[in-house]
């Protein structure tokens, strides 16, 4: 077997090597067709069966809770960034949303070429180091919507609760924590995701949304960009990114395989703190620049004393296999992203690294 990397990548990111084998060892010959999922007519028994398994799958790890429906889209999560507010956003009514970083910026400026949209709170004043207080969150009558980022992929920080939005919808860019810890899906009127980090490869952006709101889109909207056409027809409007929805079906049979959300969970957690109690135990030779409160359980951002170092470390990380802790080329400093499909094993094996790096250069 090739040897693999110590892969932190940020997205696209690591996958489960055993769903790499498994899709290895049906890719030529998908279950007795003769062919590819690549090569068959996406209208077939066989194709269909496989994208109804994935939404039957993804709502059942998520609860199954009532009235909730699953879209496949392609576009990525950035094209969500304007469909939702295509969708939802009527005139009349605001678009609100939380700013909590470079992610939750670049929906914000989408929704604002489509309407009236409100920034009702943002950690800039302590650059995005945290996730804003939204305990005593007021909202306009008026909002079509309130729109948090769950987990800032970029500054390292995520959502711990997310606010009580009443009869107002929840929508949540869930791109880099979803599937990695429990949600009540109740709480939420429409979550979305590009696949790409927790659940396979890019190419396709998952919607799950409560079936009321998507179901009547205005008219005046392309059809593409209509989430009531991708609803009424079962995401097979037009041509789905087959292999992807198929590499999604597949990891989420290997989280099924795992246990519940609730073990995944508590596995991310313990990777988490691996790392984070390193950084915090170092004596100021790593730094954790998110507050305590809001750090993210997927992706770890950290700091060197400077900015050499922090070359230096990647310089040498990678000769010793870890790849992808560079931190986003917009903050510096460096990042390690344990998705799901990062085993423990990756975290133990980069905090000997960490603890070898200090020593030498300590
Ligand atoms: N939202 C978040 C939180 C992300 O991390 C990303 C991708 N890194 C995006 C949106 C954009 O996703 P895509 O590249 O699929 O458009």
């Amino acid at each position: 077997m090739s040897k693999r990397a110590y892969n932190f990548n940020a997205g696209p990111a690591a996958l489960p090597l055993e769903v790499l084998e498994r899709a290895q060892a049906e890719f030529v010959d998908f279950r007795g067709t003769g062919m590819s999922i690549m090569e068959m007519s996406h209208r077939g028994k066989v194709y269909e069966e496989v994208h109804n398994e994935a939404e039957s799958r993804l709502l059942s790890l998520l609860g199954d809770v009532k009235g909730y429906k699953v879209l496949f889209l392609q576009g990525g999560a950035s094209t969500q960034f304007a469909m939702l507010p295509m969708n939802l956003l009527s005139q009349g009514k605001v678009a609100s949303y939380v700013h909590s970083g470079s992610w939750a910026d670049k929906a914000i400026k989408e929704a604002k070429l489509i309407g009236e949209t409100q920034i009702v709170a943002s950690s800039e004043a302590n650059k995005f180091m945290s996730i804003p207080d939204l305990s005593g969150i007021q909202l306009s009558d008026q909002s079509a919507y309130l729109h948090v980022t769950s987990n800032e992929t970029i500054e390292g920080t995520q959502y711990q609760v997310y606010p009580d939005t009443g009869n107002i919808p929840l929508i949540a860019d869930m791109s880099s924590d979803i599937l990695s810890r429990e949600i009540d899906l109740n709480q939420f009127g429409l979550i979305y995701a590009g696949a790409q980090k927790n659940l396979g490869p890019s190419g396709v952006t998952i919607v799950i949304a409560r079936e009321d709101l998507i179901s009547e889109s205005p008219k005046n909207i392309p059809t593409m960009m209509r989430y009531n056409t991708h609803l009424s027809n079962n995401s097979l409007y037009n041509t789905p990114p087959a292999f992807s929805v198929y590499m999604v079906n597949e990891v989420l049979k290997w989280i099924g395989e795992q246990g519940s959300l609730a073990g995944l969970e508590k596995i991310n957690r313990k990777k988490a703190q691996l790392i984070y109690d390193t950084i915090d135990n170092s004596g100021g030779f790593y730094r954790g620049p998110v507050e305590a409160g809001s750090r993210s359980i997927m992706n770890v951002t950290f700091r060197l004393t400077n900015e050499e170092l922090e070359k230096q470390f990647i310089k040498e990380s990678e000769q010793e296999g870890f790849i992808g802790l560079k931190g986003h080329r917009s903050v510096g400093g460096l990042r390690a992203s344990i998705y799901n499909a990062v085993p423990y094993e990756s975290c133990k094996a980069l905090t000997d690294f960490m603890l070898h790096f200090q020593k030498s250069n300590g």
